[in-house]
């Protein structure tokens, strides 16, 4: 969607960070699909994009992130879902430093994204504190947690590939505002499971006074 979108043309360049190889278990939900299994999925990813878009200047680093030498950067996506690694970017890439974070929440529950753009809106670290307190929530009702394949749950998904596809529309949506000047509402959030109620309307939340990496 970036790609199409222009990412990588005009000057730009579209840097894929990815140190993980395609395995069975993502093929259901994953851009890449059979032919590239066991392949990295950086490289896999730049390639298929640059066969789509040819004129595209698009880079794979096959490594992990916290030893990637990304150098200045326009705008930072976080679309690892892994909360942790999250914060740490957040902490080595801080303000002004625009990052976006998009996840999937629970079990497919909802999807969200959070833009922080200053040093006054919240990180995503700052998020974490405010949801540790009940605050600022997706759904009303705590997410569930669902564990199956007792300790084999490396092939067990808990949410279709749409769930995933929602995700990356809000990420581009948000990605395509951040262009265009557009920095508010900072965080947004698609309910996708219509038996939960939605607890926070999109907005823009100030750092929290907890979060050791705003207020450092
Ligand atoms: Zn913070």
């Amino acid at each position: 969607m970036l790609v199409k979108a222009g990412a990588g043309t005009c000057g730009g360049k579209l840097t894929l960070v990815d140190l993980d190889h395609l395995l069975p278990q993502n093929i259901g939900r994953h851009r890449l699909g059979f032919p590239d299994l066991l392949s990295n999925k950086a490289e896999a990813m730049a390639k298929e994009l640059k066969r789509l878009a040819p004129s595209a200047d698009i880079r794979a680093l096959p490594v992990d992130v916290r030893q990637a030498k990304l150098g200045e950067v326009d705008l930072l996506i976080d679309a690892t879902g892994e909360e942790s690694l999250g914060h740490w970017m957040c902490g080595h890439y801080p303000s002004p430093t625009p990052m976006l974070s998009v996840w999937i929440e629970g079990p497919g529950t909802a999807v969200r994204a959070l833009l922080r753009t200053n040093a006054s809106g919240a990180c995503c670290r700052c998020l974490w504190h405010s949801n540790s307190r009940g605050e600022l929530r997706s759904t009303l009702t705590p997410l569930s947690v669902i564990l199956a394949g007792h300790g084999c749950e490396g092939l067990y998904v808990p949410f279709p590939a749409s769930v995933s596809v929602h995700a990356a529309s809000l990420g581009a949506e948000m990605a395509l505002d951040w262009a265009n000047g557009v920095y508010s509402p900072a965080l947004r959030t698609r309910l996708i499971d219509r038996t939960q109620q939605l607890a926070t309307p999109d907005c823009d939340p100030p750092r929290d006074q907890e979060c050791p990496i705003c207020n450092s």
